[in-house]
């Protein structure tokens, strides 16, 4: 990539911006969106034949990394997994009792937390229960993320057997220092055995995430992490920011701040890896993620089909998404739901026999027009006038004309290219699409997100 930027258009774009995995952003889902409204919505997707795609959460992790953003909890105790899974049991009937039973499944997810800390009989039990509740397309993206550190060659083969066909591995950074530093001691030897594994297992798409923006990562450590990923030769990678954020996770006060990289070191990094990555085979897909140019994912978005939804970019989106276990998001017949984000409480509510829903929305048809515009600009780069949107099929240029007309400013910063029939996002405006986004966001005076390359706020 040849084009420039200076520290300067940095400064001026560095400011909040949310990453729009939905439009309207959590923070503006309503407290008072009860399991009555989550149960309208299952009732109305239950009319529907529409395949669905279904994410689990799974929050256990066997210690907590400094650096991390996850919903997690640190626990030694294996019996902690099966009471949970029997609540996820239960949350599965209460769903199921509105959806009904065997609903096609065409995305199913294991996130977490790490998945992989279920042993055999709880990984088998789990799968068992989504098999009774939902029929999973013999065709469906059957994913879950693995950490390298508890894994075995023997687990990755349990998972393919399973019927995973993606894995996701969490790497971060190779480099000693700053894996002391995060809390994540992760030799290379792990990671490249599962690795293996997976490949050996014929998992079709492996993916590793990466983290910049971490304590004591420089230009030259990060390049040889870049290398080590690169010699495993995964599908995917994913290049996330980190945000430093401790006083809403308190895990990372035990990240040195003083360590961090600068907003434009930070920028500098994130630079380095489309650079190293893009040279070597890897196109660069919406904001951060990274796939080999025969991969689907890659195609999808060379041929505009990418689709983004709360697991990031995807190329099967399913018209609704129901999420289990503990704040799990859903995404169905309009509405976004969440479950209750706190261990305890989810259990009691569904101890209760209630479903554990705390907040949610339900979308309205100025929601459902924007986040068509946003979703369409994170994954393709442009903004075309004649784009329809949702539910009424109403021209984009039609209907935020004032809009357009904002984004199009951009084009005096080099961000935007003004062409006939549509903004298109020009390679420097790659770098800031959360804030071309941002001009179409309605509840953006109430955001509380974070800068795009800040490392402290
Ligand atoms: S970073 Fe991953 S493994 Fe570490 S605590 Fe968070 S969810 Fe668990």
């Amino acid at each position: 990539m040849t084009v420039e930027i200076t520290r300067a258009t940095i400064d001026r774009y560095n400011r909040p911006g949310p990453r729009y995995t939905s439009y309207p952003t959590v923070p503006h889902w309503q407290s008072d969106f009860t399991a009555e409204d989550y149960l309208a919505a299952l009732r109305e997707v239950a009319t529907t034949t529409d395949p669905i795609s279904v994410y689990v959460h799974l929050p256990f992790c066997a210690e907590r990394c400094a650096y991390c953003g996850c919903n997690a909890t640190a626990t030694k105790r294996t019996e902690v997994v099966d009471h949970y899974l029997d609540r996820l049991e239960r949350e599965l009937e209460l769903v199921t009792a509105t959806l009904g039973t065997g609903r096609q499944v065409v995305q199913l997810h294991w996130g977490g937390g790490t998945p992989n800390f279920l042993n055999e009989a709880q990984s088998r039990r789990l799968m068992k229960l989504l098999h009774t509740a939902f029929t999973i397309d013999p065709a469906a993206e059957v994913a879950l993320e693995v950490d390298p550190r508890i894994g075995s060659r023997e687990q990755i083969f349990l998972f393919r057997e399973l019927g995973f066909n993606r894995i996701s591995f969490g790497v971060q950074d190779i480099a000693h220092d700053v894996q002391v530093a995060i809390g994540r001691i992760q030799p290379l030897s792990q990671t490249q055995t599962v690795v293996y594994a997976a490949r050996d297992a014929g998992f079709t798409s492996i993916n590793i995430d990466l983290v910049y923006g971490l304590p004591y990562q420089t230009p030259t450590s990060f390049a040889t992490t870049l290398q080590a990923i690169i010699d495993l030769r995964p599908d995917r990678i994913a290049c996330f920011s980190y945000a430093h954020l401790p006083q809403a996770r308190p895990n990372q006060k035990r990240v040195d701040a003083r360590q961090l990289p600068t907003g434009y070191e930070k920028f500098q990094l994130f630079r380095q890896a489309i650079d190293t990555l893009t040279a070597v085979g890897y196109d660069w897909i919406g904001m951060d993620h990274f796939a080999l140019a025969d991969d689907e994912l890659a195609i999808a978005a060379r041929e505009r089909r990418l689709q983004r939804n709360f697991m990031g970019y995807t190329v099967l989106p399913a018209p609704h998404q129901i999420g289990f276990g503990m704040s799990a998001i859903g995404d169905l017949a309009g509405r976004y739901a969440q479950n209750d984000a706190h261990l305890g409480h989810y259990q009691r509510a569904i101890d209760a026999g209630r479903l554990p829903i705390t907040r949610g929305m339900r979308l309205s048809d100025d929601d459902l027009m924007r986040r068509k515009a946003i979703m369409h600009l994170m994954c393709n780069l442009e903004v075309p006038f004649d784009l329809k949107l949702p539910p009424t099929g109403q021209r984009l240029d039609d209907v935020f004309p004032a809009e357009i007309e904002r984004i199009a400013a951009y084009a005096d910063d080099g961000l935007i290219e003004v062409e006939p029939h549509r903004l298109r996002v020009t390679e420097r405006g790659r770098f800031f699409v959360r804030n071309l986004a941002m001009e179409l966001d309605r509840y953006l005076q109430q955001a509380t997100t974070r800068p795009l390359f800040s490392s402290t706020v």
